[in-house]
This record gives C-alpha cells, sequence and structure tokens, in this order.
C-alpha cells in the first residue's frame, strides 16, 4: 500500500528518452551538444562506434569508438548496433547495451547522428525518441561556416555545402526544427524541448502511484 504522505520526489522515477540532434555540418550541433552535456545531469552521450579515422584531439571512448571495417562488420553481425548507417564513406552505429538499460533506469541520452539513423531508432523505439534538427541561419552563413579558415580548395567547400544541403533536406522527418542564429538563444530552445518532453505523461510512470494516491478519498 502506498504511504499516507507519498509526494511526487519519492515517486519521481520516469523513463528515460533518447534526444536525437542532427543538422548540416557547420550549423554548431557540436557546440550545442557540448552545452547540453555541460549544463544537464540527467542526460549523457550515446558513444557511437565508427570506422572514420580518429580527428586530432578526439579521445577513443569519449567522442567514438574506433575500429576498424572488418570489427565493425562484426559487431553488426553480433546485433550489436541499435541503428547503424555508412556516412560519407564510413560507419557510424549506436550500441545497443548500454541505451536500452539506461533508458529503463530513467537516464537520457543524447545522439548527434543523421538522419538515417534517426529514422531507424525512431521505428524501433518510437516513444522514447525525441528529434531536433538545427538549421543554419542562412545560405552565406553556412558557406562561411564551412569555408574554414579559407586554406581549403573551391572544389572541397563545393562538396561540403553539396552534402549540407543533402542533409538539410531530411528536415521534415523530425519533430522540432531550430534554427541557429545564435548559439545562446539555440541552446535554450534545445533545452525548453527536453524540459518540455521529460514532463510528458507517458514518461512520467512513476507518478501514478502518487496520483492514485491524491485521488484516494
Ligand atoms: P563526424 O564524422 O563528422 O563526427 O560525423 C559525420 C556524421 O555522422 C554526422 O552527421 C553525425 O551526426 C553522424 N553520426 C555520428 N555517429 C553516428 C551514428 O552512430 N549513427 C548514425 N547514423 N550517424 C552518426
Amino acid at each position: 500500500m502506498a504511504s499516507p504522505d507519498l509526494k511526487p520526489s519519492d515517486t519521481l522515477q520516469r523513463r528515460g528518452l533518447m534526444l536525437i540532434l542532427s543538422s548540416p555540418s557547420g550549423a554548431g550541433k557540436t557546440t550545442i551538444s557540448r552545452m547540453l552535456l555541460e549544463a544537464d545531469d540527467e542526460i549523457c552521450l550515446s558513444v557511437s562506434v565508427t570506422t572514420r579515422p580518429k580527428r586530432p584531439g578526439e579521445v577513443d571512448g569519449k567522442d567514438y569508438i574506433f575500429v576498424d571495417q572488418a570489427e565493425f562488420d562484426r559487431m553488426v553481425e553480433d546485433d550489436h548496433f541499435l541503428e547503424w548507417a555508412p556516412v560519407f564513406g564510413y560507419c557510424y552505429g549506436t550500441p545497443k547495451a548500454q541505451v536500452k538499460a539506461g533508458l529503463r533506469e530513467g537516464q537520457d541520452f543524447l545522439f548527434d547522428i543523421d538522419w538515417q539513423g534517426t529514422q531507424q531508432l525512431y521505428q524501433k523505439l518510437e516513444i522514447d525518441v525525441v528529434r531536433v534538427f538545427l538549421l543554419p541561419p542562412s545560405i552565406d552563413e553556412l558557406r562561411r561556416r564551412l569555408t574554414g579558415r579559407g586554406t581549403d580548395s573551391a572544389d572541397v567547400i563545393a562538396r561540403r555545402m553539396e552534402r549540407a544541403r543533402a542533409e538539410i533536406s531530411h528536415w521534415d522527418g523530425y519533430d522540432y526544427v531550430v534554427v541557429n542564429d545564435d548559439i545562446g538563444h539555440c541552446f535554450d530552445k534545445v533545452r525548453e524541448i527536453l524540459h518540455a518532453e521529460r514532463m510528458k505523461r507517458a514518461r512520467q510512470t512513476g507518478l501514478i502511484g502518487f496520483v492514485r494516491e491524491l485521488m484516494r478519498d
């Protein structure tokens, strides 16, 4: 029987959610992800596995789990991934174990994955998934951000723009769209989405006992 002085805080256990952030590169996704992970203790990054070579400054196990193609193929065969997809010539995948166990315990996860992974996660775990797409404020600003330090050739920049446009074309597969015209405003909006999604009734399974208690004579 429920205790007569049961409070919501005693029962706040809720199912975790999967916050997916996608965007073309150059729209600020990495910065927003970092800010969110720093500001919010209840969400952690789902670290993907990739066959892409490590970039300077990246840490194995923190930014990605770096493996070769043979190892990745083995993981696919062992049903290790919740989703996986080829992106720009390399393979990327979301490991299953950590996420599934975490969600049950109320842990939220942040996913920095592309539209293909988003579709797969949505098909498998629709109720847990919150899909957010970030857009750059203008095509000129996107070009400026993708031009880097001015050392890249026109060809390289044109290829980056083409990839960005291809990613943007999938924006209609998302629940929320945020234009990143100012990093602070964009971050605030993403946090508001996260806060509101956490309060959805369907996620607050732990409140059932409390609500029953409130309705008792
Ligand atoms: P990068 O190599 O620049 O870190 O990432 C390239 C693209 O791969 C980005 O659009 C990123 O969101 C996507 N990506 C990273 N991890 C995963 C993953 O586990 N699954 C899928 N489908 N895409 C991923």
